[in-house]
Parts: structure tokens; sequence; C-alpha cells
């Protein structure tokens, strides 16, 4: 039987999406012991690192120093990068079938969750994604028009995004300005005139989604005082049990130092506030100014949880000029591949892709947000890619070199990408780009000034002609 992985006929695995859990699950398979591996990495931009360039807050820069473990994988000669390659646009399923023995999909969860209620769709409602991509200089959310002269916000959700988000908008821009957010971000950012962000948690204290670092962050903010009432802390019986969590007690500790002490002269404040669910957003002229919330109580969900229920008592928040939803990502689908539309990801049997009917799909994985939705740290992402390698190991067994016609040359990609007038960017030209965004940081005294738009990437790299302006401390037009 000839199965492939030895060094005549190495194991040909293709990962789709280049942030965490593609890179880790490269890793894992580069350091499989027995297998000779060639790794393609792609990713639809012509950069790697995915969330960790483009989701991670600016001012979170040890958290992104990350990617010197990427670059390491990335370096190893067993693997490529085919940046600016899109699944679907540039590349089908068949014909990554055709080139590979295994796909991984690392694609994440690319889009977010609705709220579902009345106004969602009015101007200044934008998913928390939008501003999460626009602070980080994303190309597909550079675009976003995010009136900031309005004095107040309403983030829903209170997950650690909802944290980000809420940071980025209050605290000091010049904290910004040396890190590797866009200038134009950092210049809208200055000239906020945010005063107040209200944090709206649909449960209480004990079932708040953020951790204990990422609140107290919060509360730390020099430019602006985190208020939450004692009343929102008082603990009801289905609530108390959940203290002994020790994340959840920490969470619960430091807002009890929060009620405490004064919120001094700060010129901004965040307000967080438990047990409201909003219920409509209300405009004139298509754009929000005000936010319904109906006052929730908390019930036992029937499966060991607790779950809010609303009590029809409305109130409403006046002054609202943007609101971010902060309630989860969501994944898109693939063409041509299985999707769990209830649970927002690629559909799967412990990381092995699945139809509805759990029928696994040979030779085709999932790591990450993909496989398990929008959950855990950068760190949850490793265990997790592991995982999903040692599946594939297992599965190995059961393929011969025979079984797929798969065309193992590692010029088949090249050479088809070529053919179709793709415009590929391998690891080397993405440290062309990474040494002259460094560069562009030096001059203007910051981490680095990224490239926010893909033909300015594909244009310095001389691939196609400059869009006019060029790309840098510009304008997000
Ligand atoms: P998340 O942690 O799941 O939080 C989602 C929040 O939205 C929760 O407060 C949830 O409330 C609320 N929510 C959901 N549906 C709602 C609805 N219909 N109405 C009102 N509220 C609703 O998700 P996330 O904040 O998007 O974060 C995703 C993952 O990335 C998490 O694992 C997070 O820790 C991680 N992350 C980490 C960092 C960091 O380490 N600094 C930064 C960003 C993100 P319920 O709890 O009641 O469902």
């Amino acid at each position: 039987m000839n199965t492939p992985g030895t060094v005549e006929r190495p194991l040909c695995i293709a990962v789709i999406g280049s942030g965490p859990s593609g890179f880790y699950a490269a890793e894992a398979l580069l350091k499989a012991p027995n297998v000779t591996v060639r790794v393609d990495v792609f990713d639809r931009l012509p950069t790697p690192f995915g969330l960790v360039r483009g989701g991670v807050a600016p001012d979170h820069q040890k958290i992104k120093a990350v990617t010197a473990i990427y670059e390491k994988v990335a370096s190893d000669p067993r693997v490529r990068f085919f940046g600016n390659v899109k699944l679907g646009r540039d590349l089908s399923v068949e014909d990554l079938r055709a080139r590979y023995d295994q796909i991984i999909y690392a694609v994440g969860c690319e889009s977010d969750r609705p709220m579902g209620i009345p106004g969602e769709a009015l101007d200044g409602s934008f998913a928390a994604t939008d501003l999460v991509g626009w602070y980080n200089g994303h190309p597909d959310h550079r675009h976003h028009r995010l009136d900031l002269s309005c004095e107040a916000v309403a983030i829903v959700g209170i997950g650690n995004v909802a944290m980000d988000v809420a940071r980025i908008l209050t605290q000091d821009a010049e904290l910004l300005a040396k890190t590797d957010a866009p200038s134009y971000a950092v210049d809208a950012l200055r000239s906020s005139r945010i005063k107040r962000v209200y944090l709206l948690g649909r449960r209480g204290p004990v079932q708040a989604a953020f951790s204990p670092k990422e609140i107290e962050e919060i509360g730390e903010i020099e430019r602006a005082s985190l208020t939450v009432t004692n009343e929102d802390l008082l603990l009801d019986d289905v609530s108390k049990p959940g203290l002994i969590d020790p994340r959840v007690r920490k969470n619960y500790e430091y807002l009890s130092t929060v009620v405490r002490r004064s919120g001094g002269a700060k010129d901004r404040r965040i307000i967080l506030r438990f047990c409201v669910s909003p219920v409509a957003l209300i405009g004139s002229a298509g754009r929000v100014e005000a936010i319904t919330l109906e006052r929730n109580e908390l019930i036992p969900d029937g499966n060991g949880g607790v779950t809010a229920r609303g009590t029809g008592r409305l109130e409403t928040l006046d002054g609202i000029g943007l609101v971010f939803r902060a309630v989860g990502y969501r994944g898109i689908p693939l063409p041509g591949v299985p999707f769990d539309d209830r649970a927002g990801h690629i559909a799967n049997v412990e990381g092995r892709v699945a139809t509805a009917n759990e029928v696994v799909v040979p030779g085709e994985y999932v790591v990450g947000w993909a496989k398990r939705g929008p959950s855990g740290v950068l760190g949850t992402n490793r265990a997790d890619s592991i995982a999903t390698v040692q599946a594939m190991l297992a599965d190995l067994k059961k393929i011969t070199a025979a079984d797929r016609s798969v065309d193992p040359s590692p010029e088949a990609t090249p050479r088809l990408l070529a053919a179709r007038g793709v415009k590929s960017v391998d690891f080397a030209q993405w440290k062309t780009l990474d040494k002259i965004e460094l560069t562009r940081g030096v001059e203007h005294g910051k981490v680095r000034e990224k490239f926010t738009r893909v033909e300015d990437m594909l244009a310095a790299l001389h691939m196609t002609e400059p869009l006019s302006p060029v790309d840098g401390a510009m304008s997000a037009d």
C-alpha cells in the first residue's frame, strides 16, 4: 500500500486561512513523526496572520507578538504561502481535491450575528466586527464611515470583543498613535466627541462573558471612568452558585470595587449595565438616535445554565449616535463545503468535515473558529489544531496515493494559479510588505503603518499599477 507521507511522495496538505489556527495546524503537521509533509497555506489577503493582524486590538501589541511563531512555521522549507488567493474565487474545492491529499479549512468566523430587532439596519448601527476591522486597517473594513461626533454609544454584548470596542472608543487616542493602528483611525479617534459608552449585558455579572483581565483594563482607562450600580450587582438565587467559578468570582470582586470607588473627574464614562436586552433601535432621517431596552430577569435554562427572560419593563437611552452589536461572530459558508447553519460554522465531527447527517467527507478537516465557533483565546486554537491534525494522521492509514487522483507535483498549484492569472503573493513578498510597513512605522513614530488596500500591496510589489493616492497614512476613502 502506497500511503503518502514519504520522502518520495510527501503528504500534500492545503491549509485554507493563515490565521492562528491555520498556522498551529501547519506547525503540528511539521512536527508529526515519521511523515514527510508539504504544506501550502492559502489566504484571501496578501497578508498572513488573520485575526492577529486584523482582529486583536492595536493596544494589545504583546498578543500580536505571537506572529513570531507563525513566521517560524512559514519559513520552514516544507511550507509555502499563497496570499491573495481566495477559495471560491481563484480556486475551487475541486481544484484543491485534485492537488492535495488533505485539506484543512482554517477560515475562522468572518461574519457577525444580527440582533434581529427593529431598526438594526439604521445608519450608525454596526457590527463590532466592522469597527474592529476598521481600527485594524483590514481591507474589508477601512471604508466604514463611523461618525464619532456623537456623545453616546451603545455596545450590545459584554464579551471581550465588546471590551476591546469600549476601550478603543474611550481611551486616549495617543495610546494608539504609536501602535499599528492605521493613521486614518487614530486621526478619527483623536477628534472623537464620544463622552458615554453603554455596555449592555443581557444577563447578570455572574454570567458576564468578559474575562477578569479585560474588565480590569476597562476599569483602569485613564481617560474614562467605569460605572456599575450596586443594584446591578445584587445576585438572585439562580446566579449565586455561579460565584464558585474562580473567573466569575474575580470579575464579581473587581466590579464590587468599582461600585465603591468614585468616578473622579474623567471626561468619558463607560456605563456597564446588566440584565437588559435591546428591543429596538429608534432613528430619525435613517440614523440611529436612541435604543429601547427591556429589563430582564434570570431563570434556569433547564440545562444547568441561566437564561434571560424579558419582564416587559422598558426604558429608552436617548442621544445614542452609534450602536455596535458585539453579540458573537459567525462563519461564512464556503462553496462546496458543508456548513452547519444553526451553529454558524463548517459542519464537522471532531475536526473531520461532515455532512448534516454526520457523513464524513474524506480528506477534509477544519480547525479553530471554523470548527467550533468563536470561542476561547488565541492559545485555545493550538490544542484544537493539534487535535484535528491527530485525526488527520490517524486517517492517513485509510488513504493510499492511488485513492484520489491527486497531482502531488509542487508545481501543480502555481501552474494553475498562473494559468488563471491569479496574482498570488508568497511569504518573501509578504516580508517585503512587512518591511515597508515597519519602515513607514519608524517614519511615523509607531510600530507599523499598514497597507490597508490590497491594490496598494500589489502595487508595492510591482504586481499592478498603484492606485491614487497611494495607501499609507491617508484618509480611509
Ligand atoms: P462572546 O464572548 O461569546 O460574547 C458575546 C456577548 O454577546 C455575550 O455577552 C452574550 O451574552 C451577548 N449576546 C449574544 N447574543 C445576544 C443577543 N441576542 N442580545 C444581547 N446580547 C447577546 O463573544 P465575543 O465577545 O465576540 O468574543 C469571541 C471570542 O473571542 C471569545 O472567546 C473572546 O474571549 C475572544 N476574544 C478575546 C479577546 C482577548 O483575549 N482580549 C479579545 C476579543 C475576543 P450571553 O452571555 O448572555 O450569551
